[in-house]
């Protein structure tokens, strides 16, 4: 049987890096391959033919404009007509290099002077790893526009759409959960670029996606209006390809940030449920009646005591998935230590009650598989009709009802009241 020396290593996507420089080669490898890709080394156009001839398989390449077989940057067209993004590496800060290579359709050009040059490379990297998962919505009412846009955000595999007006925009921005980037243009018949702008920001709030405004108006104001209406970032037009993918990308990781503060402030890690912060926030909002449940584990200390912490936490992992599966109508939350809350909004008492007593059930029916074995586990649960009353009061309903289930022996549903 083959063993992968890296268990990594049939998921580590395949990059081709061309240099001739022996150094530069030998960072760049490490590099990649520290940051998770399986590099293939080339130091000429020759080796990258040959490599080709066997191995389109290509995730990206990376590949330096001048090699010693190709001065004139001829291994861009080729790489890139074997389909294979590629980012060009270049020593030239010349201005008239820079343009011819981006006039081709590569991801982006790497000058090698910069000192951040191979830390961006990795980023761009990652960055074409992620962006089929990230949408771009471009609003304008020029399709020549929009056009040039959309093949710019495509040669990054963002997933481009698009709408001629902001109220189309709008439209698509209830359809698309997976818009994290808005570009619009400001002069549009009907609603303007500020206006969707800050329409937007009504909607959606600042964390969900971020904003770009667009003009070729050369009003010195117009960019700290754009801002001023909710826009994170303004570029006025003509822009070089350049400086729209470092717009772009800082944009995006922006908003990635902000996101991936917001999960870590409100998700529990084990169970990636809701936290107690999380539910009460989610909770404050709700207008009308709703029903909740406290269910927690039965005799757990003995599980850990026998199993070890470990197991203890696959436990409390498994009985958080069964009680999300139960109530995708619902709100779970991973309460404390081995307790969980779950609440429906204008429940059904009994139907919340019967659905209940299916996860107990399914628990003392279907045991967990841990690494030690088979592991039964009970629960027993405090419910609180549907109710009127405070979060407070409701909460501390089924916490009382909880605890007459525990004293009624367990492994059980108690109803409050
Ligand atoms: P009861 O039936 O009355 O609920 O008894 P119990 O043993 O389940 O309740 P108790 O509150 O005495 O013990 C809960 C245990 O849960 C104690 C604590 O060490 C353990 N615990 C809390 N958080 C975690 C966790 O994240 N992982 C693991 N493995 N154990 C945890
Ligand atoms: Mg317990
Ligand atoms: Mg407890």
């Amino acid at each position: 049987m083959y063993v992968a020396a890296d268990p990594f290593e049939t998921i580590r996507p395949k990059v081709l890096i061309v240099e001739d420089s022996l150094m530069m080669l030998k960072r760049l490898t490490k590099l990649l391959y520290s940051a998770g890709f399986a590099p293939t080394v080339a130091m000429n156009l020759q080796e990258v033919e040959q490599i080709l001839a066997t191995d389109g398989d290509f995730f990206a390449a990376v590949a330096d404009y001048c090699l010693p077989d190709a001065i004139e940057g001829e291994i861009l067209p080729l790489l890139i007509d074997a389909n294979i993004p590629t980012l060009a590496l270049t020593a030239h800060s010349d201005i008239s290099i820079r343009d011819k290579i981006l006039a081709l359709s590569v991801v982006d050009y790497v000058p090698k002077d910069s000192p951040a040059a191979l830390e961006y490379v990795v980023r761009m990297l990652n960055r074409l790893q992620k962006n089929p998962n990230i949408g771009v919505l471009i609003v304008d009412d020029a399709a020549l526009m929009r056009n040039y846009l959309r093949h710019l955000l495509e040669r990054q595999h963002y997933q481009v759409f698009e709408a001629n007006s902001a109220q189309a925009g709008l439209n698509v921005l209830l359809q698309e959960r997976s818009i994290r980037l808005v570009l619009t243009d400001q002069d549009m018949p009907g609603m303007d670029g500020m206006r969707f702008a800050s329409e937007i920001r009504r909607r959606y709030g600042n964390n969900r996606l971020s904003i770009i405004g667009i003009s070729g108006l050369t009003n010195p104001v117009i960019s700290a209006r754009f801002i001023k209406a909710g826009a994170d970032d303004f570029m006025h037009k003509p822009f070089s390809p350049e400086e729209f993918f470092c717009r772009i990308t800082r944009n995006i990781e922006f908003i990635e940030n902000v996101q991936a503060l917001e999960h870590a402030a409100n998700r529990d890690p084990l169970t990636n449920l809701s936290n107690r912060r999380h539910f009460l926030d989610q909770m404050a909002r709700v207008k009308g009646e709703y029903c909740v449940a406290i269910s927690d584990i039965d005799f757990f200390k003995q599980v850990n005591d026998t199993y070890g912490h470990d197991i203890g936490d696959i436990a409390i992992q498994f009985v958080g998935q069964l009680l999300q599966e139960h109530f995708p109508d619902g709100l779970t939350a991973r309460f404390g230590g081995e307790e969980f809350v779950t609440a429906i909004a204008n429940g059904n008492i009994s139907d919340f009650v019967s659905r209940l007593n299916d996860v107990r059930q399914q628990l003392m029916h279907r045991p967990v598989t841990t690494p030690q074995g088979e592991l039964r586990l009970n629960i027993s649960i405090g419910v609180s009709a549907v109710t009127k009353h405070s979060l407070t009061a409701t909460l501390k309903q089924a916490d009382e009802a909880l605890y007459l289930a525990k004293q009624q022996g367990r492994n059980q549903v108690q109803l409050a009241g």
